[in-house]
């Protein structure tokens, strides 16, 4: 039972509160009734979607039944849309947006769509917070100041293509990693890849197959290790809880750069003890993740959509490696030691299905991974699960219950969104 309302809008994008339609949600693409117990304020930094050609869903309490609302009656003439919102990082979704899809509905873009509702005066939304850290929340960024040093920086250190490649994440993608590098603070990014031997229906950098559009532009060139370690060796000189990370959304695969990135490492950790060098990946190739490893780096993340091979496959399409071959870099990882995350693509429907909370259970068992970053998964729903040929196998339990029987089995493993600084000592 919920007292928020179902949140719809007029063609030119205006919202209203449903005058007495409850929120309603969407698990797998089955409606679901909402609770007040998983709602929360819409957290700053967060948009508000408009979602074309689809209509919104709401609850009837008296009738008990979903409604759709095929009409508005605030303005007869108008066709409501349903709305969805994108929430800000460090924020995981319960339900995505229940809506209707009509026939000509658009592939949506790659984005995530979480439930929105109207309740007391405020947009609320069925999420949680599942990172405590600040690192890129709005209210950390002083625009002024990071345009001040960016600028400087970019003036006196033209010679390195990396930095400038930075400069333009941060002040013209607006990239909160690359906006705290030029602060001088947390985790920083070194992209280097142009190339990926995956290609993920998501991808955010390269869609090839033209029907949706990738968000990002790929970095076009490979950076240099004495470029890369001039990045890194001042920000874990100089930053606080200070962090660099290969692996970045406007890159391919940065393990295809393994002799780039095991001189990098080595140069940098020659100058530079403090911080923690990470490498967000695919997981692909474990001969290499086991030698950048004995090089010095500390931490992996492996993003996944599912720990299931079959859906695996279906949504990263490898080419020259398999989902073995991932589970093989988690195991190289660590049993020389290092820490793993896995960067878990969440979509409300099946992360949280019994046979997927089962397949990740096992995989902390093989593996003894440490940490598990819940990270909406930024596609349109309806499609993705069409496209890799989604059949449900089981209840879905809830995205706070899977965590919660993950917690009971591995106590030990943690949730989170941000990679850790795993050593803050100067
Ligand atoms: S692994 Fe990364 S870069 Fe490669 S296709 Fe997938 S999302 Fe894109």
């Amino acid at each position: 039972m919920t007292t928020a309302r179902l949140v719809y809008a007029n063609e030119s994008g205006q919202t209203f509160d449903h005058p007495y339609l409850e929120m309603a949600g969407s698990s797998g693409g089955r409606w679901k009734q909402v609770e007040d117990d998983i709602l929360i304020p819409l957290p700053p930094g967060s948009e508000l979607f408009l979602l074309p050609h689809r209509i919104p869903v709401g609850y009837d309490r008296k009738k008990k039944r979903f409604v759709k609302v095929g009409e508005d009656l605030h303005n007869p003439q108008n066709k409501p849309q349903a709305v969805a919102a994108f929430m800000a990082p460090a924020y995981t979704q319960i339900l995505s947006a229940a809506y209707h899809s009509r026939q000509k509905a658009p592939i949506l873009p790659l984005f995530s769509y979480t439930a929105v509702g109207w309740q007391e005066g405020q947009f609320v939304v069925a999420g949680v917070r599942i990172d405590p850290s600040v690192r890129q929340d709005i209210d950390q960024f002083d625009l002024e100041r990071l345009e001040r040093r960016a600028k400087r920086a970019l003036g006196l250190q033209g010679h390195n293509r990396l930095i400038q490649h930075l400069g333009t994440c941060a002040l013209t993608y607006g990239c909160p990693a690359a906006k705290n590098y030029f602060l001088g603070r947390w985790e920083a990014p070194l992209p280097t890849s142009p190339q990926c031997n995956a290609s993920c229906l998501g991808c955010i950098s390269l869609q090839e197959g033209g029907q949706i559009c990738a968000s990002q532009e790929r970095i076009s060139f490979v950076p240099s290790p004495d470029e890369i370690a001039e990045v890194a060796v001042s920000h874990l000189q100089e930053a606080e809880e200070p962090l660099v990370s290969f692996g970045q959304g406007c890159e391919g695969e940065p393990l295809l750069q393994g002799k780039t990135l095991k001189e990098a490492v080595r140069l940098i950790r020659g100058q530079v003890g403090a911080g923690t060098i990470n490498l967000n990946t695919n997981g692909s190739l474990p001969q290499t993740i086991a030698e950048l490893r004995d090089n010095g780096l500390d931490s992996i993340r492996v993003s996944l959509n599912s720990a299931r091979e079959v859906y695996y496959h279906a949504y990263y399409r490898p080419r020259g490696y398999s989902y073995s071959d991932v589970r093989g870099s988690i195991r190289a990882m660590k049993s020389k030691g290092g820490f793993v995350s896995i960067n878990l693509l969440t979509l409300p429907g099946l992360t949280d299905e019994e046979g997927e909370v089962e397949a990740i259970i096992r995989l902390i068992d093989e593996t003894g991974i440490d940490l598990i970053q819940m990270r909406n998964l930024n596609i349109d729903p309806e499609w993705y699960l069409r496209e890799i040929g989604y059949h449900s196998a089981g209840r879905s339990i809830g995205i706070l219950e899977m965590m919660k029987r993950i917690h009971a089995s591995h106590p030990q493993v943690d949730f989170g969104y941000f990679n850790p600084c795993l050593n803050t000592g100067k």
